[in-house]
């Protein structure tokens, strides 16, 4: 399997480790796959036969990673195994004869980052041991994460206790939720630690990104501790590979099980943010999986809705809003810039980059335009919008579903043609109590909870959801068994790159004694 950079188009000689090491290129491009290996559809049929461990093993292989046959396989069965809360890992349910939800949110930290992140940090200790090996390696990494909620949690998790690796997560005090915070502050493992920053998100991850410009601080790292900076975040191509499953997965199913026919297409509706989920299903479909339309749906930041339906993305003017669905809360998708390589070409690109970074916006041309929306169709949802969704979903089928996953499924409605439907549910109800209880009561955004909610915490509205809609799916343990966990990291700082350092510089000293 061999890169090409989405700044120069060139393909690169490195490996599959190579890129899962590096992240990002030294252009500020993305890797991407220099060819896609076609998969036929009696390969898709056979995937279903076996279990979840052995598809991703099967996919890994069919793109030639440069891990030998015993390796993948130890990794997939350690990502997929006895930590997700069902044998299939990612299981389909089907709510009407045309509308099937796959369920993303089954593992450890009950949202979708889980099917990227419980793999990940497993091939990138393994690639890093691997440079090692060839003397071309000899720091660990320290990924640095600024979380506006999910992503810090799911990274912990996959991180913890992994060789070579190392994480701090940092997530802003006043912008995660109670049951977030506790599912942060509680994480276990000897080479995590969290930390809470006053203000917003924004200022939390500015405070990150500029610990990552610091040169001194990045030469006192590698020198004293031999440490190297990383980020892990949702541009590494390691957390895409794993997204391709899953959708290749649920088509194989869906054939298995007659409810794809044969010459049917499967439209596909994600909740989007920061497009790397539905870019995996673009793949998933050029590899040759039967995926018809692929529905981007957003909340009420809708510059991607925009993008698809006008060419035009412009962040320049748009206001940023917090919404019940946070981890769609997103202006720059990073992502895009994948598609748009394969799309157009280096050469525009780039060009389209540059506008965006210093205009605030670009334009693509009428060609790029009509095959964009040959394939994706665009909506979005207000909060309420939402929130109606979660209501109708659970009067009509019986099925309660979070903010995000009630995006898609009410967006997905709008779009609905001849083809089934699969959406993707991103993550568990109960995560997002507080949301679900307003939509069970029929209480808008702009009202305050009735009696005798009004007031409640994260905890105690989940326990209201649970007397309303007692035969929801049920608390998964892990959320359950914050309320008595012990709190682990309780510090807060300030939104500063200095106190960013000194955070990290302390960690790391205490770690070395
Ligand atoms: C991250 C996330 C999304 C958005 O996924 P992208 O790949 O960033 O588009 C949607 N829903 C939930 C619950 C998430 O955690």
């Amino acid at each position: 399997m061999k890169f090409t950079d989405t700044r120069t188009g060139k393909p690169t000689d490195l490996a599959f480790s190579d890129v899962v090491v590096k992240g990002i290129a030294p252009t500020k491009g993305l890797f991407v796959p220099t060819e896609l290996p076609p998969i036929t559809h009696d390969e898709l049929l056979a995937l279903a036969e076996l279990p979840y461990w052995q598809q991703a093993a099967t996919i890994y292989r069919l793109f030639g990673v440069d891990f030998d046959d015993e390796q993948i396989d130890t990794i997939m069965q350690q990502a997929y195994g006895e930590q997700w809360d069902d044998e299939q890992v990612a299981p389909i349910t089907t709510l009407d004869g045309n509308t099937h939800v796959l369920e993303l949110y089954r593992g450890p930290t009950s949202a979708f980052k889980d099917m990227a992140l419980q793999c990940m940090p497993l091939f990138l200790s393994a690639s890093l041991e691997k440079l090692r090996a060839a003397g071309l390696h000899d720091n660990d990494l320290l990924m640095l994460v600024a979380t506006s909620g999910d992503t810090g949690k799911a990274a912990l998790d996959g991180f913890a206790d992994r060789v070579h690796t190392n994480i701090i997560v940092f997530y802003p005090e006043e912008g995660v939720s109670d049951l977030q915070k506790a599912q942060m502050t509680t994480q276990t493992g000897d080479n995590v630690a969290v930390f809470g920053v006053r203000g917003n998100f924004d200022d939390c991850q500015n405070a990150v990104k500029a610990t990552f410009a610091d040169d001194q601080f990045n030469q006192w790292l590698d020198h004293d501790p031999d440490l190297a900076l990383s980020s892990a975040n949702s541009i590494n191509w390691g957390r895409l590979m794993p997204q391709i499953v899953y959708y290749l997965s649920a088509t194989a199913r869906l054939m298995r099980d007659g409810k794809l026919g044969e010459g049917q297409l499967l439209d596909v509706a994600v909740p989007t943010g920061n497009f790397g989920n539905i870019l995996a299903a673009w793949y998933a479909k050029q590899m040759g999986a039967p995926i018809g339309r692929l529905i981007c749906a957003s909340n009420s930041n809708n510059v991607l809705t925009d993008f698809i339906k006008t060419g035009t993305y412009d962040i320049a003017e748009r206001p940023f809003f917090e919404t019940p669905s946070p981890s769609m809360d997103i202006l720059i998708s990073s992502n895009l810039e994948r598609l748009l390589y394969h799309l157009a070409g280096a050469e525009k690109t780039v060009a389209w980059m540059t506008d965006l970074k210093e205009k605030g916006a670009f334009t693509v041309d009428e060609a790029t335009l009509e095959t964009l929306q040959s394939e994706f169709w665009a909506g979005w949802r207000s909060d309420d919008e939402s929130l109606d969704q979660i209501r109708r979903s659970w009067k009509k089928h019986h099925y309660l579903v979070d903010p995000h996953t009630a995006v898609g499924i009410d967006v997905a409605a709008d779009a609905a043609g001849d083809n089934p439907v699969l959406v993707v549910s991103t993550a568990h109800w109960s995560k997002f109590a507080p949301s679900v209880l307003r939509a069970l009561t029929k209480t808008s955004f702009s009202d305050p909870l009735p009696e005798p909610y009004v007031d409640h915490s994260d905890f105690e509205a989940l326990d209201d959801v649970v007397a309303l809609a007692p035969d929801a799916s049920p608390v998964p343990e892990s959320i359950d068994a914050l309320r008595g966990s012990e709190v682990r990291f309780d510090k807060v700082i300030d939104a500063t790159p200095t106190d960013i350092e000194d955070a990290v510089r302390s960690w790391v000293l205490t770690r070395k004694n």
